[in-house]
């Protein structure tokens, strides 16, 4: 178990800078996700910190050792790879034991230690088998056992579970749950899978553009994004925004007018709102139900509906709206024709000023 410090963390390739000065304090025992668009840096930072990249300036410590120039034998970290990166020509228990074989353990010392982690992950059957001839998940568990039997650290995970098909996801995310809670080593995990973010992270870190943009707990992304990026890039699907202009501002509630006019009101802390300021309006999709009276109305010609069993989806073309509007709506949801109002509740929207940065919600743990 250790705690991880990255300190101005920077790294170019062949003098284009990937990652822009990254600070980041992970805890003993913490389990923080890495997300962000395709090419924003995850992989490079989760390689960085395994040793498999140098990096090109700043300091990193890993259990309060600084690590810089250390290579990845001495990190004390395992890393678990999308590709699984098994020997095809080794048995499962070979692949496992091959690290401590390297180190210099005996068969006997890493036998026992084997035998106990297959147990763990339920493979002890499959030790004499040969990657060629294990599923999907059970390769994947091989190599997360490759990566437990290390008595590693600090776990780093560079999406491990994308090379599977759903149910299995669900089953291994749950499983890499569990390991943590029983083992409580320090993990840092790598994916583009919004369930997976919120369901194993103690914190997420949202990465864009090789810097970070938030920090938080998945609640506190969810409800207090700093800025659109975070908003629009947690929660699926994502947040609809709309153009408005402030047009009242009382203790905690702001009023807006979307650009057909329409007001719409939130418990927002106004801050340094002024009556007039151009700022734009996030909704998500869940938070949208029939329209019932006259407040938070959203109007929209009906695109499609999905019926997709236990919510259907409704797209609509919303005056003003570059992007399609989004609801999640109840399962037997049926329009009553090409047109639909929808409504919000005011301590559901979200506020952003025109340079993206978020007013604080008053109320955003609110049901
Ligand atoms: P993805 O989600 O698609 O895996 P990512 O966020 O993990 O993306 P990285 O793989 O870390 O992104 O890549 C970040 C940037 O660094 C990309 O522009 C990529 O092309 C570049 N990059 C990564 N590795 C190298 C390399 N060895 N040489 C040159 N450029 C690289």
């Amino acid at each position: 178990m250790a705690a991880v410090s990255l300190r101005q963390i920077k790294k170019a390739f062949s003098g284009f800078y990937t990652l822009h000065g990254i600070d980041l304090e992970i805890a003993d025992g913490e389990f923080v996700v890495f997300v962000g668009p395709s090419g924003c840096g995850k992989s490079t930072l989760l390689r960085t910190i395994a040793g498999l990249e140098d990096i090109t300036d700043g300091e990193m410590q890993i259990d309060g050792i600084r690590v810089n120039e250390l290579p990845p034998v001495k990190r004390g970290v395992s890393m678990v790879f999308q590709s699984y990166a098994l020997y095809p020509h080794m048995s499962v228990f070979e692949n496992m034991a091959f690290g401590l074989k390297l180190a210099g353990m005996k068969k006997d010392e890493y036998t026992p230690l084997v035998d106990k982690v297959a147990k763990v992950l339920q493979i002890e059957h499959l030790l004499g088998r040969q990657p060629k001839a294990l599923s999907g998940g059970q390769r994947q568990r091989v190599a997360i056992g490759r990566a437990l039997v290390q008595k590693p650290k600090v776990f780093l995970f560079d999406e491990p579970l994308s090379n599977l098909d759903a149910s299995l996801r669900v089953q291994m995310r749950i499983e890499i749950a569990r390991l943590h809670r029983e083992l409580k080593n320090t993990m840092i995990y790598v994916t583009h899978d919004q369930t997976e973010a919120m369901t194993l992270a103690d914190r997420i870190v949202v990465l864009r553009a090789g810097k970070i943009e938030q920090v938080g707990t998945p609640i506190e992304l969810y409800h207090q994004p700093d800025n659109l990026f975070v908003a629009g890039f947690i929660g699926s699907p994502k947040m609809n925004t709309l153009a408005a202009t402030v047009s009242r501002i009382e203790d905690g509630v702001v009023t807006v007018a979307l650009k057909d006019g329409t007001p719409i009101s939130l418990t927002i802390d106004a801050g340094d709102a002024q009556v007039g300021d151009e700022v734009v309006v996030g909704v998500r999709p869940e938070h949208l139900f029939r329209a019932e009276n006259g407040v938070n109305q959203i109007k929209g010609q009906i695109l499609a509906t999905e019926q997709l069993g236990e919510a259907t989806m409704l797209y609509l073309d919303v005056a003003g709206m570059s992007d399609t509007f989004v609801a999640r709506m109840p399962a037997l949801f049926k329009s009553s024709g090409e047109q639909q109002i929808l409504q919000f509740k005011a301590e559901h929207g979200y506020l952003f000023r025109a340079d993206g940065t978020a007013f604080r919600r008053l109320f955003p743990l609110a049901e």
